[in-house]
């Protein structure tokens, strides 16, 4: 027992992360919109969609710092939020280094809810086979054709999908609208599905009549709040 102790405590120190940024706001989408979270951004993504809102996420930008789980951990600690989102870039690139960090994060007594928002062209197995934690759970981002990134989507991902989970579309179009719901009438989905606009491509009030004229009903419209309260462009909130 003691050696598994150490061994974990030495992981903790050893395995690093490249990082964006960590910094505390409330969460601007999904179902725990509004909560203070703490934002944990990894740097590095292996898409490119066409509307991607965090470009300095990945080359030619570069990591604004290389952390140690530990660090990570300890950074966490210093802020009052509740919840905590794991986001990128594309965070589950790391598939050791993130493993670690989300038991850690997990074990911390204050934290409540830990939310991971992923591409959804990485296979959740092995994450949700290693992290066990009912405080650790994942929105999956279903790349809709208008992102160009459609034929990277790992599709058995969205049979993994629990009810704590949630499957987003950012929908670009009606093309995009009509896609969302055809994937959704292909496929037997337990989590929550979140219908978000592109910002800047269509209107919010647009997508919410879409849903309605549509019957989606067990669609919620998702809007990027923290593009409401800050300047869309800024970083760090
Ligand atoms: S997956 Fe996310 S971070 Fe990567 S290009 Fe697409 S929107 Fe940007």
């Amino acid at each position: 027992m003691m050696q598994i102790a150490r061994e974990q405590k030495g992981l903790s120190h050893e395995l690093l992360l490249p990082l964006v940024e960590i910094f505390e706001t409330v969460e601007g989408e999904g179902t725990a919109t509004g909560f203070p979270t703490i934002f944990i951004r990894l740097f590095g993504c292996p898409l490119r969609c066409t509307w991607c809102d965090t470009p300095y996420s990945y080359p030619p930008y570069q990591a604004e710092m290389t952390l140690s789980i530990a660090e990570i951990v300890q950074k966490v600690g210093s802020f009052r939020a509740k919840r905590i989102c794991l986001t990128g870039g594309e965070p589950l690139l790391y598939t050791k280094q993130v493993i670690q960090l989300l038991k850690e994060l997990a074990h911390l007594p204050q934290i409540v809810d830990i939310h991971i928002e992923t591409s959804g062209a990485i296979d959740l197995a092995p994450f949700l086979y290693e992290v066990s934690s009912p405080k650790v759970r994942y929105i999956l981002d279903y790349k809709l054709n208008g992102s160009g990134e459609t034929d990277k989507m790992y599709l058995v991902n969205l049979e993994k999908l629990r009810a704590c989970d949630e499957l987003k579309f950012v929908i670009a179009n009606r093309a995009d609208f009509e896609q969302a719901c055809q994937v959704l009438s292909e496929v037997h989905l337990r989590c929550t599905p979140l219908f978000s606009p592109a910002f800047g491509e269509i209107q919010p009030r647009e997508l919410a009549e879409w849903i309605l004229e549509g019957g989606q009903a067990e669609v919620k419209l998702s809007l990027q709040i923290h593009k409401i309260l800050w300047d869309p462009n800024q970083r760090g909130v």
